[in-house]
């Protein structure tokens, strides 16, 4: 990705392939840039701007090939990159996340699950491990050496007592990104981001407007 994009263009974009990939399942073929923003209730002028990041251009009176256009958004994007993730904290959340199918096709691989709790370890979840917390680094270690990839993802669904504690050992074992869901405030070094999923604010942002 040459251009840097901005997080806003990236949400709008991952919402249009949502469109995309609804047109390719009715086998509709073309796509108007009016049509996406009606669905989105936005300005189709907005729509029209960041589908030119693609270099992707429609015909006049038919609009946008929509595989064409679901391809080059996946390019701009990067879902064909394959990024590996962990999960901390198998419970209810962590469970459903590694079930989530979408990940697989943005191009996120959910690598191995870990929790503390003996009754979990060793399940599969999604045909996906769950180890032991204390197996982290070597867990991490293997997918380095063996799978010659580095997992520099992690999803933080431990209850909040834990996560201040879970995100420090996530930081030594070289975790770059954490998405974290716990309702706490981490402090990490610099070189590490973290994206606070803040459902509940979301929630009480959404019903309160
Ligand atoms: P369940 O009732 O199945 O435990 P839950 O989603 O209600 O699910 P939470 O209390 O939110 O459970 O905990 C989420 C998961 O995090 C649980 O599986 C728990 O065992 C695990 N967990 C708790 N502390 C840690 C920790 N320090 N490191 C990793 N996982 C942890």
């Amino acid at each position: 990705m040459s251009v840097p994009i901005s997080g806003k263009v990236i949400k709008r974009l991952t919402l249009y392939h949502h469109i995309l990939s609804d047109c390719l399942l009715k086998a509709k073929e073309y796509i108007s840039s009016q049509q996406i923003a009606e669905l989105l209730k936005i300005d189709d002028s907005q729509v029209r701007k960041d589908i030119a990041l693609c270099a992707a251009s429609g015909k006049t009176n038919v609009g946008y090939n929509a595989p064409e256009l679901k391809k080059a958004i996946e390019q701009l994007l990067g879902f064909q990159a394959q990024k590996a993730a962990f999960i901390l904290g198998a419970g209810n959340l962590g469970s459903a996340l590694a079930k989530h199918a979408d990940f697989a096709d943005y191009g996120l691989d959910i690598a191995a699950l870990f929790d503390i709790d003996p009754a979990k370890i060793d399940r599969l979840i999604n045909g996906k491990k769950i180890y032991p917390l204390s197996e982290l680094h070597h867990v991490a270690t293997h997918e380095q050496l063996v799978n010659k990839r580095r997992v520099e993802i992690a999803i933080l669904t431990v209850p909040a007592s834990a996560a201040q504690k879970s995100a420090e050992l996530l930081v030594q074992a070289q975790i770059k990104y954490i998405w974290n869901f716990t309702p706490t405030i981490l402090s990490v070094p610099d070189s590490v981001r973290v994206c606070n999923e803040n459902l509940v604010g979301n929630f009480l942002e959404f019903t309160n407007n």
